[in-house]
């Protein structure tokens, strides 16, 4: 099984699994509850809460596909990152996290850091010295976000994980931005692999869900008990929904990074457009890490807008094909404006030190024709250029 490349296994798992009518697609189980088959006999699923065929297949496609041992499916991406902090930290741990991390990652931390559940430090893991620093603490665990949202950095997975093993420390991925057709963090050393599966994993922007994936079975089996305690597992709807989303992941990727490096190559070639940000790129910092830890460069790009601030948001609004709104990965392409929209929670001074400026903007490229996306870009610059 597990020599198959990631997009058979995205295409196969569950397929032909029914056994009551041979259904070649998995059928949707919406029962909360299963039936004992005799007096004290548990069966494999009782009780939604606990377990449930649909979010059996999503985990088993996830971990199989990142290579690890088992997963729990849960209701978003950030109740994934809470359940691993619940499983894992007490209140006298240390967690360190990339300081320019997801946005509402860092109100999680932050908030359940201020309440006195656990320690966190938010640290520029792309600076040496300040992760050496911030390793010497002995934190408990260790989030890495590569490539990071919004300015697409990248953190030596393999090299952290090794510092990390020496210290005692857990370290998680948020392979939110590259799935594991292009990064697989488990084979780098890593214990964990967190996803917002709302994003590439669904791929269509109209599910909600998150999920851990565990290196070991004791890991993944103490995430399950922590899930069902505390009740952050998904809905049977909600997988069934993602494992349909899940089989076009393979062809999905290819084609999201094909129009990225078009798209790329059009705005290097503009004068209203700054410093590019996107892994694929030489004068990328993060490029030699990123060729060697990743099998693709991602298809999310970042760049500064070099007019006004007046003039970015002209750009902005007349776009037709971009639309303008947070989240990524979905089969539409959007445009986002990082400081008032996904990372606006972080305030101006965290913004300043992460590097998040009024004039970046994101893209999440879609699936639409490349050249149809370009010309759109191209309309909307040039309308700029006209009325300065
Ligand atoms: C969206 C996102 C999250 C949070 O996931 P939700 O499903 O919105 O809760 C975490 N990390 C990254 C990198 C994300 O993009």
């Amino acid at each position: 099984m597990s020599t198959r490349k990631p997009a058979t296994i995205a295409v196969r798992t569950g397929i032909e699994s029914d056994t009551q009518y041979h259904a070649v697609v998995p059928p949707i189980y919406l029962s909360t509850n299963y039936g004992f088959p005799a007096f004290g006999e548990v069966p494999k699923y009782d009780y939604t809460r606990s377990g449930n065929p649909n979010r059996g297949l999503l985990e088993q496609a996830l971990y199989e596909l990142e290579g690890g041992q088992g997963a729990v499916i849960t209701n978003c991406g950030t109740s994934a990152l809470n359940l691993w902090v619940s499983a894992f930290i007490g209140p006298d741990d240390l967690i360190i996290a990339p300081n320019d991390c997801y946005g509402g990652t860092y109100r999680l931390f932050n908030t359940r850091a201020n309440k006195g559940d656990f320690r966190v430090q938010f640290v520029d893991q792309c600076d040496d010295a300040a992760l050496t620093e911030a390793l010497a603490q002995k934190p408990k665990l260790i989030l890495l976000e590569t490539p990071s949202n919004p300015l697409v950095r990248v953190v030596d997975i393999e090299k952290v994980c090794q510092q990390a093993k020496q210290v005692g420390a857990l370290v998680a991925v948020d392979n939110t931005f590259l799935t594991p057709v292009y990064q697989q963090p488990l084979s780098l050393g890593a214990d964990f692999v967190i996803h917002s599966t709302t994003k590439y994993i669904n791929g269509h922007s109209d599910v909600i869900g998150g999920v851990i994936i565990s290196k070991t079975q004791e890991h993944a089996e103490t995430l399950a008990w922590w899930a069902n305690c505390i009740g952050a597992s998904g809905t049977p709807f909600d997988s069934y929904m993602t494992l349909r989303g899940l089989r076009t992941l393979g062809p999905r990727m290819r084609s999201h990074e094909e129009s990225s490096l078009k798209i790329l190559s059009y705005l290097q070639s503009q004068k209203l457009i700054g410093a590019i940000y996107h892994p694929s790129l030489p004068t990328h910092p993060g490029h030699e890490i990123a060729k060697k830890q990743q099998s693709g460069f991602g298809s999310m790009l970042s760049f500064e807008f070099a007019g006004s601030y007046e003039e970015l948001q002209q750009f902005v609004s007349r776009l037709k094909l971009f639309s303008l709104a947070e989240s990524l990965g979905g089969v539409e392409s959007l445009i986002c404006h990082p400081a008032t929209m996904t990372h606006r929670a972080m305030g101006e001074e965290a913004l300043e030190k992460a590097g998040i400026s009024l004039q970046l903007l994101r893209l999440s490229v879609g699936l639409e024709d490349a050249d149809d996306l370009i010309a759109d870009l191209d309309q909307s610059l040039n309308w700029v250029k006209e009325n300065r």
